[in-house]
């Protein structure tokens, strides 16, 4: 398997990207990068510091050096032997659980709109790839970050399953939350990702659409696979 592939899997929220994209990474060998993680570990350091994050209307009248702010901020991952993940870290502090709080959860479609940090983390996300193929997961990889990607991924699944599982996995973690209050989230969380200006989350023209709606965890895996398999088979044949 070529080992500087890079697989782009974008999607809607609670989607079951990450465990998708952890499972391919551990399968073909390569770095799993969780770009929502990155966001989020910003959204963290914004709440922290008061640093004040506009609403969707207030996007384009809103005047903030957040250039300043992001150069205090250095998010980087380390691998966890325990788990075999590389979890986040926001200035040096291990920040993974943190940043799935529903707090998180309310801000970080907000804190993702603005250009400054859009810019920062894309250009992050882009130099990871300098290390090795890699297998990155998020809103806008296949469309912005690697649009060269050598396969995309775009996921979808009926929002109330996505919004059960999503509660399932908080309710486990001991979160005290509705159901009503997340499914909420995440289709609000869909709307301003899919209606913001800066790179919206859209499917790119050559992604491979998965639904997995009514598939197993291992079925998913399988698809994308199969699909890798293809695109070896065309390499080679090319
Ligand atoms: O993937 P996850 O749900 O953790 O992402 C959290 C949020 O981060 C998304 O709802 C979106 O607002 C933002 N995000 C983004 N672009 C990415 C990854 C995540 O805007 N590539």
């Amino acid at each position: 398997m070529n080992s500087r592939l890079i697989i782009a899997i974008d999607g809607y929220s609670s989607c079951g990207k990450s465990t998708v994209a952890k499972a391919l990474a551990g399968k073909l060998g390569l770095h799993y990068i969780d770009s929502g993680a990155m966001y989020r570990a910003v959204t963290l350091y914004f709440l922290e510091n008061d640093i004040p994050v506009p609403g969707p209307e207030e996007l384009h009248d809103f005047t903030y050096d957040y250039e300043k702010v992001l150069q205090q901020i250095n998010i980087s991952f380390r691998f966890n032997p325990e788990n075999g993940f590389s979890e986040v870290y926001l200035n040096g502090r291990n920040v993974e659980r943190e940043i799935r709080s529903m707090e998180i959860n309310e801000q970080v479609s907000h804190v993702s709109a603005i250009k400054a940090v859009r810019k920062r983390l894309v250009m992050l996300q882009q130099a990871a790839s300098s290390e090795g193929g890699l297998v990155m997961d998020g809103r806008d990889i296949g469309t912005t970050v690697f649009p060269h990607a050598d396969l995309k991924i775009f996921m979808k699944a009926d929002p109330m399953v996505r919004s059960q599982r999503r509660y399932k996995e908080l309710k486990e973690k001991g979160v005290n939350v509705s159901l009503e209050e997340v499914m909420q989230n995440v289709v609000g969380r869909d709307y301003e990702d899919t209606h913001r200006e800066e790179s919206p989350l859209r499917k790119a023209a050559d992604a491979i659409i998965l639904d997995n709606t009514h598939l197993t965890q291992e079925e998913q895996v399988a698809f994308v696979m199969e699909e890798i398999r293809k695109l070896s088979m065309s390499t080679k044949t090319a």
